[in-house]
Formats: C-alpha cells, structure tokens, sequence
C-alpha cells in the first residue's frame, strides 16, 4: 500500500504542484505514494457554498467555519493522522517527519484567511503543525512542505542517499558543507582531508565541520544535541541540575 496524502484544502488545483516534478514526482507516478487534493468548499451546506464568516469579537479577515471544516475531515478520516496546517502549531521536525513517512500517510488541513475556528481542535483529534516562524498566505505551501519532507523518505524514492542517516537535522546536528569538481575555483581550493583520499580523516573531518558549524549557527540545537541519546547516568545528570 502506498504512502497517502489526502490535503483538504481551498485550492485543490495547487497540488501536488512541485511534488508533481523531480523526484517525488516520478515516485507519484510509480505509485509509491498517492496524492488526493479535497476541496473544502464541496462540504458547505448554502447556497453561495461559504466556508468562511467573520470573526467573533470583531476584527479584520475571515475564519474557516467549524461545521464545514468537520465535514470535510469526517468524510475522508480513516486512522491516518490529522494535520492542521498553523503558525500557532508544533513546529515541524525530522524526528516527526520520520514517523509521519513511517506510517499510511497524513490528512492535511489547510487553512486560508485568518485560519480555523478554534472548536475543531476541540471536538477532532487534530495535530496543529508550523513549518516555522513566519505567516504564509495559506497552509498550502506548508502542506507540499510536509509532503516533500516524508515523500523523500519513503523507501525506493531516493536511494542510498535516503537513508540520510548524515543528512542535516537527522542526528540533531547540521550536516557538514560539501564540494565538487573543479577542485580549484576562484582561488579556493577543496579542503585537503576531502582530497587525501583517506576515509578516517575525512569521517574526522566532517565530523569537526558539522560540530563546528551546528556551535556557531544553530546554538539552539547544538546545545540540545545529545538530549534524545544515550542520557548520563542519573547521578551525573542529577548533579547538572543542581549547578
Ligand atoms: N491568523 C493566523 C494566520 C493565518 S495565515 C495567525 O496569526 O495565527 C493563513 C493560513 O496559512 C493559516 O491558517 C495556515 O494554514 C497557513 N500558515 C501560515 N503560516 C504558517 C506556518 N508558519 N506554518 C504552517 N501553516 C501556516
């Protein structure tokens, strides 16, 4: 069985835009994955078929009303987990990434306007999810992004380069720089251990690189690295909280 996403969305017509190119195109094509765009307005139950309606205390946009956003989940739910595309979500990682490819695929919401009445994280088992601290115009962009992420992880997508056990983010580090051919170019030249030839300086160097480049960009994550591995013995880890 194939790896499914099903997004409910305002603009269907979006997707899967990139994830139609490249790689995860041709694996949507071998079917390894499937890709079922839901138009959220088919769920409106007027006339004018309206999904949105003006905030509750005043204010300026539109929210997505609560009865036709439940419908709309309710008729293509089926175990898979819920995403709810939203700046004030969990922010995404690899770690979730990972599970999410591991399992039958992902029901993605997508928000537009001002984002979802509040009531259907209340009454649905929803996971509201942020691809980072910026506002998008729509969840639609953060759903490819979700969909990208997990596409390339499903097995016989990417090849050897999938495992992507030394990628970035993968062991909580950044990964290190890379280098091509010319190995001269503008007066710089690829580092000497990449060239040596010799595979245990090379593992050394790449090894310094990505520490050092994790220390000096991401001093977010270098300092919380090592939390999901091996953890200290319960004295010494004892005795780091009292210092
Ligand atoms: N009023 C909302 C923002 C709405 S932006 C707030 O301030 O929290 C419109 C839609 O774009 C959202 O409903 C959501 O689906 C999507 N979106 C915007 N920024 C996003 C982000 N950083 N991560 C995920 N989805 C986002």
């Amino acid at each position: 069985m194939s790896w499914r996403a099903t997004i409910l969305t305002l603009y269907p017509e979006m997707f899967p835009g990139h994830l139609g190119q490249s790689i995860a195109g041709r694996a949507l094509s071998e079917g390894i994955w499937a890709c079922n765009a839901v138009n959220i307005r088919d769920f409106a139950t007027d006339k004018h078929r309206t999904v949105d309606d003006t905030p509750a205390g005043g204010g300026p946009g539109m929210v997505l009303k609560v009865d036709v956003l439940s419908a709309a989940i309710d008729a293509v739910a089926d175990g898979r987990p819920v995403l709810a595309m939203t700046p004030r979500g969990k922010p995404l990682t690899q770690a979730r990434v990972r599970e999410l490819a591991a399992g039958p695929g992902a029901i993605i919401l997508c928000g537009r306007f001002e984002g979802f009445d509040e009531r259907i994280f209340q009454r649905r088992a929803i996971e509201e999810v942020s691809i980072g601290d910026y506002v998008l115009s729509g969840g639609e962009v953060a759903a490819l992004v979700v969909m990208d992420a997990c596409v390339r992880l499903l097995p016989g997508v990417m090849g050897a380069a999938s495992s992507g056990i030394e990628e970035s983010h993968e062991s909580g580090l950044l990964e290190h720089p890379h280098y091509t051919r010319p190995p001269e170019w503008e007066g710089l030249a690829i580092p000497e251990e990449l060239r040596s030839g010799d595979h245990a300086r090379i593992a050394k160097w790449r090894r310094a690189r990505s520490n050092m480049d994790t220390r000096s960009r991401r001093p977010d994550l270098w300092d919380h690295h090592g939390d999901d591995r091996v953890q200290p013995p319960s004295g010494a880890r004892q005795q780091k909280k009292e210092e």
